[in-house]
């Protein structure tokens, strides 16, 4: 088991940082959360926006194909998911995106995923559309050329770490075992980060004895591979996930099994495990890469400006025998006590194209 095998290292080496804990139980490609098996689903452990409604994968079709138009209709586009889950929200982006003209023909399909469980599901969703889809492991294996890349609830689940202040020290928080019951993980205070305090979030770099930050290194990586890839070629990245949009202390790491929360260092890959988006400082971070960065906005706001309404009263009028399905699918999408105000759009581009949809003009 994958608790078995940590608790081992930890005997043998010392605490592991959280980074670590939360990698393995996610990714051991044996036992690893993702890596075993399809967690998305009203049957499985948790739901996801495309998998509530077409309609949020269809928006975010059509939001590429307006992406490809803003960069002049570039042939072939390389449009790239991260974390794609079920593969729903490119089927869905695929079947909104036949409507503008030129578009299918000019987009190649790269789906980056780690868990070899999920490419399968991606390809089972994706084959009967007849589209031709490439996988890779790692953004940086998808092909060259200009992009549009998505990745909804992809940051949330990279891996983080935790640091707390203490002696006016930020030191990392990490997972030993407990003191009483070496059978239980517990959280423990390591060394000082040293050279890694440049990953807590700017805003709480001067926080007072007791603060909790979470570093989030797996984000400076996606937009150092932006940054990189972008220098060479345009193209336009769409993240959508939860958190705060200024950086905030706290514990966030969450676990969570058949839809209810539970205890994130109990049974590691048998939960979810996630943590929240820092949007500013990924926005900070992907400024200082040399990115053009455009948000962050509400889903709430962002939705409804590409013109979900609309959308669902289109749906509705096609399948009356729905309307009352779609309306509720159209509330956990948007409302504020849903997902509407909670989870954020955020676009990161290259320089010099025109401000993306869906993003006012300050935003
Ligand atoms: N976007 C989907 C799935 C979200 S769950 C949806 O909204 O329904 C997170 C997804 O990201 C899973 O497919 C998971 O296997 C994948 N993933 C997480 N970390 C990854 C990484 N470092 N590299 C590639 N895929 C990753």
């Amino acid at each position: 088991m994958i608790a078995d095998l940590l608790k081992a290292r930890i005997r043998e080496n010392g605490p592991l940082s959280l980074a670590v804990f939360m990698a393995e139980a996610l990714f051991d490609p044996r036992e690893g959360f993702y890596a075993t098996k399809n967690p998305i689903g009203a049957g499985e452990d948790f739901i996801t926006a495309p998998v509530i409604s077409q309609m949020f994968g269809e928006l975010m079709g059509l939001w590429a194909a307006q992406t490809w138009m803003d960069m002049g209709r570039p042939a072939p586009l390389q449009l790239i998911e991260l974390g794609p889950g079920t593969g729903a929200m490119m089927a869905d982006a695929l079947r909104a995106g036949r409507a503008v003209p030129g578009f299918s023909n000019a987009v190649e399909v790269t789906l980056v995923e780690a868990s070899a469980a999920l490419k399968a599901v991606q390809g089972r969703t994706l084959t009967p559309s007849g589209v031709m889809a490439r996988w890779t492991d790692r953004l940086q294996d998808a092909p060259p050329g200009p992009a549009v890349i998505l990745g909804n609830e992809f940051l949330d689940c990279l891996p983080v770490r935790q640091a707390v202040k203490a002696g006016g020290v930020w030191r990392e928080r990490m997972i030993g075992l407990h003191p009483e019951d070496a059978r239980r993980f517990a959280f423990v205070i390591g060394p000082p980060l040293g050279a890694d305090e440049g990953l807590v979030p700017a805003r709480l770099k001067d926080a007072a004895d007791g603060t909790l930050a979470e570093l989030r290194p797996g984000d400076r990586q996606v937009v150092e591979a932006l940054a990189a890839r972008f220098a060479a070629h345009p193209g336009r990245a769409l993240f959508i996930d939860y958190g705060p949009a200024q950086s905030e202390a706290g514990d966030t790491l969450q676990a969570i099994r058949g839809h209810e929360k539970a205890d994130p260092l109990t049974a590691p890959g048998t939960a979810d495990l996630t943590a929240r988006v820092d949007f500013e400082s990924l926005i900070a971070h992907a400024r200082a890469a040399g990115l053009d960065a455009h948000g962050s906005v509400t889903q709430g706001a962002f939705l409804t400006r590409l013109g979900v309404e609309a959308r669902a009263a289109a749906l509705s009028a096609a399948n009356p025998g729905k309307r009352a399905q779609i309306a509720r699918q159209l509330y956990r999408l948007t409302d504020e006590t849903q997902m509407g105000s909670l989870f954020k759009a955020v676009c990161l581009s290259s320089r010099g194209l025109p401000p993306p949809a869906g993003f006012d003009a300050h935003g």
